[in-house]
C-alpha cells in the first residue's frame, strides 16, 4: 500500500505488481508508475501518454 502524494489516499498495491507498472489514485485519478524501494514499492509520477516530446 502507497500514499497518494496528490490527494494522502491509499493505492493498493497488488503483492505481483512488477517495477515499471502504472497505479491508479481510486479517488484523485492521478497515475503513478510503481519503483521498487527498500521496503517493498514506492510510486513516481507516470509520464502522461500521448505527451508530445516534439518527434
Ligand atoms: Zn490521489
Amino acid at each position: 500500500m502507497v500514499k497518494c502524494p496528490e490527494c494522502d489516499a491509499e493505492i493498493k498495491v497488488p503483492a505481483d505488481s512488477i517495477e515499471g507498472e502504472i497505479v491508479t489514485c481510486p479517488d484523485c485519478g492521478a497515475s503513478y508508475e510503481l519503483v521498487k524501494a527498500a521496503e517493498g514499492f514506492g510510486i513516481k509520477p507516470a509520464q502522461v501518454v500521448g505527451e508530445d516530446w516534439g518527434q
